[in-house]
């Protein structure tokens, strides 16, 4: 706690120009409106002042909570006291490469990035039109839907590894993207910075068609009028979550504002004034159901924060390592070991 208010101060005095939010509720930056206040959220306007943050934090032994559109995320109700949180939604930098490639910054929204595409004549980011996350959320989970997951038209990903406060040029094998997970997911300390994705090309007319036509499939199915975070559980090998849930008589189920969707079974929704352990009370009554009903375990896709949440970074001191925009040239080319789960 100490720690952080030495380390906000710090943040205030060297970058004066930066946005940062404090005491924010967080219910105002994630899709299921939930969650308390947060100490602070800083917002960089850019990856400079971005790395400049995550320097500070590790000199007083701390790591961020990387926050993209929130839309994959259950924060506590008691709020973050003893983290910051970094914000991406400046990161917005989308353009081509010269050879073809898009280059997008991490706080791209998916469906803005699917939209240049097609405006492009680029086919093969259909399927992310109606994801509503950010592309540096989505690098971490893999996101996917129809048939297309990222990891199909990603080449490389740059990101800052904060144990090291270095930048590596990942590329899409090095991201060890998996089902709902990658290399981000498994191993603390990445913060994606952004990606180049190479896609074939395709006709603006048919791209634009495919991406309405999935987006109505979504509207027909999904309970999109109600704050969620998605799928709340990610899908059980051989399985459909949300089919078991319903053959478990629990389409509808309801903790308190919490609901299990009346829609789709699969997407846990707020009525109103969900609180966070409503839905931490659903989930593991959802799971225990299942499991106890059919043996399958049930995996949370939702990213569920405990009410003690905090990150530290008790990793050996580094010299202070300012990375500019410029360094990222020089970022060596062999990804870090897998260490430490998280
Ligand atoms: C209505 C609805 C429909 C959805 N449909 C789909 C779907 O079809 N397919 C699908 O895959 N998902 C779906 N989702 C879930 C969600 O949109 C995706 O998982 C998305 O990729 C999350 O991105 P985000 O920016 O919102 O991440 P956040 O919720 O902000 O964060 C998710 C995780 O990623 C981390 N993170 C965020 N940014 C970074 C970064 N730059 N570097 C490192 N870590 C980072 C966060 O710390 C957190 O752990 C849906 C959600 C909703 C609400």
């Amino acid at each position: 706690m100490e720690n952080l208010e030495l380390a906000l101060a710090q943040i205030r005095r060297e970058l004066p120009g930066m946005t940062l939010l404090e005491n924010e509720p967080l219910a105002a930056h994630c899709s299921f409106r939930i969650g308390g206040p947060a100490r602070a959220i800083a917002v960089p306007g850019d990856v400079s002042s971005l790395s400049h943050v995550c320097c500070i934090l590790k000199e007083h032994k701390l790591a961020p909570l990387m926050l993209g559109n929130g839309t994959n995320i259950l924060f506590p109700d008691e709020g973050l006291q003893e983290v910051l949180l970094i914000s991406t939604e400046k990161l917005t930098k989308l353009f081509l490469l010269p050879d073809g490639a898009i280059y997008a910054e991490a706080g791209v929204s998916l469906s803005r990035l699917a939209s240049f595409a097609q405006q492009n004549g680029l086919a093969g980011l259909e399927f992310a039109s109606g994801i509503p996350g950010s592309l540096g959320g989505g690098c971490r989970m893999n996101a996917g839907a129809y048939g297309g997951e990222l990891k199909d038209v990603i080449e490389s990903v740059v990101c800052y590894y904060l144990p090291e406060q270095a930048l590596y040029e990942l590329s899409a094998e090095d991201c060890a993207f998996a089902y709902r997970a990658s290399r981000f997911s498994r191993i603390g300390g990445f913060v994606v910075l952004s990606a180049v994705l190479r896609l074939p090309q395709g006709d603006p007319e048919e791209i634009a068609a495919r991406m309405r036509e999935l987006n109505e499939r979504r509207r027909d199915k999904q309970p999109l009028d109600l704050p969620s975070a998605g799928s709340a559980f990610k899908r059980p090998e051989g399985y459909f979550a949300a089919k078991l849930i319903e053959d478990c008589g629990l389409k509808g189920f309801r903790v308190g504002d919490a609901q299990v969707s009346e829609k789709h079974a699969g997407f846990v929704v707020n009525r109103g004034e969900a609180t966070s352990h409503e839905v931490y009370e659903l989930l593991d009554q959802v799971r225990r159901r299942v499991h106890e009903q059919t043996g399958v375990v049930l995996e949370p896709e939702v990213i569920v924060l405990p009410p003690d949440y905090r990150l530290e970074d008790n990793g050996p001191a580094v010299p202070r390592h300012r990375v500019t925009v410029n360094d990222w040239n020089a970022a060596p080319e062999t990804p870090p070991q897998e260490t430490e789960e998280n």
